[in-house]
């Protein structure tokens, strides 16, 4: 890796609108994982810090912004995402810096759908109605919203502003002040963001942001407040099964996005040249940190030969490298524990009896940094730890099948259930398979295509709740019915 870091930051938490260091000044090393140099100091909070935010927060919830107009809350929001696309090729590098991630990605899709977001809830809120139901009676049932309360964010380090942007923007619209837990790998465009809020008219207190880590620190002290009426979290399912517990003390709303292993359904009437793009895309984008990555490749029988030929000569011809080229189409693995974590799931697929089509290493040629090659595994069972677990890189299993009934069993024998893609030229097969396939978004004959109007979240372990549209004002808001007798 030649290309030295262009940005440097440090990131202090944000509480009530000011920029602060710890109680005890503890911080803590960022590093890019592409090249391990380290590109700022990081706030270490805890319990105390999540104390001040909070009390924060509740300070700007009664002091004003719970009574806030809608109309004022719109042009705020409107204006947060005007100010992001200004800031789009900062956030970018930023974005790119803490994550690995190439930085063509970080311009064309993190950004711009972080400000989308905002630009939605904004029209959302603007357009919103209510339900009413006139009595026989005399009287007349009809439902508010109301916010409900100091509200805690805790995101993971794939899509940081992304991930982030989606949650906090109906979370504002709706008339809650926020507590803010980035992932410790990705702390920067969370800290920019805040700026941004400011800026865009936020009132100070309205959005906190503590950094730190998860367990016995900033993250759990959030969920465990009891002045926090809601979590909303995206990450691991066994974070999620620690933060329910510590929820559990004052009852919390939870809404949960968490891990996946998605089926790639790919039946021999396909059009096969989409399906080699945009499985290359669902398979290796984002290095394949991404919780809908298509990771359980399964191919029927009369095209698996010609699929997996074309789909390894695709897999070899991707860059992987310095994500700051505008080639390059994979960068770095989020840090040396996830790398050598997935490192280990290829040796593992080798102990497990598979074949490596393709990749199966670190990336020659790059001394510094966690490249991981692209890699196809084949011949492992449904069975294989390979197959059931969610390696979150650049792998992923090619399965055979026969019929439909079989590729629905193999596709639900999992305790994930997030998304699934489904590639057929036959309509009525497409039905059928995807009204049977147990999870919450299903795709046919495409992958990542997103209606920021539609219901997103899984089923089984891969979440609780949905998220989207009117999906995403129910959680952020208390619905409550008035009758009216007259
Ligand atoms: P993670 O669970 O390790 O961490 C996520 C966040 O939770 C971080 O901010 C972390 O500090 C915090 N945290 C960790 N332990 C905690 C605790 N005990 N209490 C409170 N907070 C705690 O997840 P990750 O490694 O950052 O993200 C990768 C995972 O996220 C993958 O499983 C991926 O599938 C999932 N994910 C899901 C979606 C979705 O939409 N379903 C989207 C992106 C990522």
């Amino acid at each position: 890796m030649e290309t030295e870091p262009t940005a440097q930051m440090d990131c202090l938490h944000v509480i009530d609108g000011k920029h602060v260091s710890s109680h005890n000044q503890k911080t803590f090393v960022n590093m890019n994982p592409a090249t391990e140099q380290i590109i700022g100091q990081v706030a270490e909070g805890g319990k105390t810090e999540i104390d001040w935010a909070v009390a924060a927060a509740k300070k700007a919830y009664y002091g004003g912004w719970k009574h806030s107009k809608w109309s004022e809350r719109a042009a705020i929001l409107r204006r947060i995402g005007e100010l992001i696309l200004q800031r789009k090729d900062e956030l970018a590098m930023l974005e790119s810096l803490d994550t690995g991630k190439p930085l063509s990605l970080s311009t064309a899709v993190d950004i711009p759908r972080a400000a989308g977001s905002f630009h939605y809830f904004s029209n959302l809120i603007s357009t919103l109605g209510t339900e009413a139901y006139p009595m026989e009676a005399g009287a007349l049932n009809y439902v508010i919203r109301k916010p409900i309360g100091v509200v805690g964010l805790i995101c993971p380090w794939n899509l940081p502003l992304l991930l982030l942007s989606a949650k906090l923007a109906p979370c504002l619209a709706m008339g809650n002040t926020v507590v803010i837990k980035p992932a410790e790998w990705t702390p920067m465009t969370a800290t920019v963001l805040a700026q941004i809020c400011k800026d865009a008219g936020l009132p100070d207190g309205v959005v906190n942001i503590v950094h730190g880590f998860g367990k016995d620190s900033a993250g759990e002290a959030l969920t465990e407040h009891p002045d926090v009426s809601a979590i909303a979290f995206t990450g691991e399912n066994h974070t999620g099964k620690q933060i329910m517990r510590a929820a559990a003390g004052n009852l919390k709303r939870l809404s949960f996005e968490l891990g996946g292993k998605n089926p790639n359904i790919i039946f021999a009437d396909c059009d096969l040249d989409k399906v080699v793009d945009t499985t290359i895309r669902s398979s290796f984008i984002n290095q394949g940190e991404v919780c809908l990555s298509g990771s359980r490749i399964y191919v029927q029988r009369a095209i698996y030969e010609t699929f997996l030929q074309r789909f390894a000569a695709k897999t070899r011809e991707q860059v992987v490298g310095d994500p700051l080229q505008a080639h390059t189409n994979i960068g770095a693995l989020i840090s040396k524990e996830h790398y050598e974590r997935v490192l280990r799931y290829i040796d593992l697929a080798r102990e497990e009896g598979g074949t490596i089509e393709a990749g199966g290493s670190r990336v020659k040629g790059c001394e510094k940094g966690y490249f991981v090659e692209p890699t196809i595994i084949t011949g492992v069972s449904q069975d294989s730890r390979v197959v059931r677990e969610e390696i979150f890189g650049p792998v992923v299993t090619i399965q055979v099948f026969d019929t439909e009934e079989e590729v629905i069993r193999q596709a639900n024998d999992s305790h994930y259930g997030l998304s699934a893609s489904i590639w057929t030229s036959d309509v009525s097969c497409a039905f059928r398979v995807a009204e049977q396939i147990e999870v919450g978004l299903t795709w046919v004959n495409t992958w990542f295509l997103r209606d920021p109007r539609t219901p997103y979240g899984g089923v089984k372990e891969s979440g609780i709740g949905r998220q989207g549209g009117m999906y995403s004002i129910d959680f952020y808001s208390d619905i409550s019915t008035i009758c009216m007798k007259y």
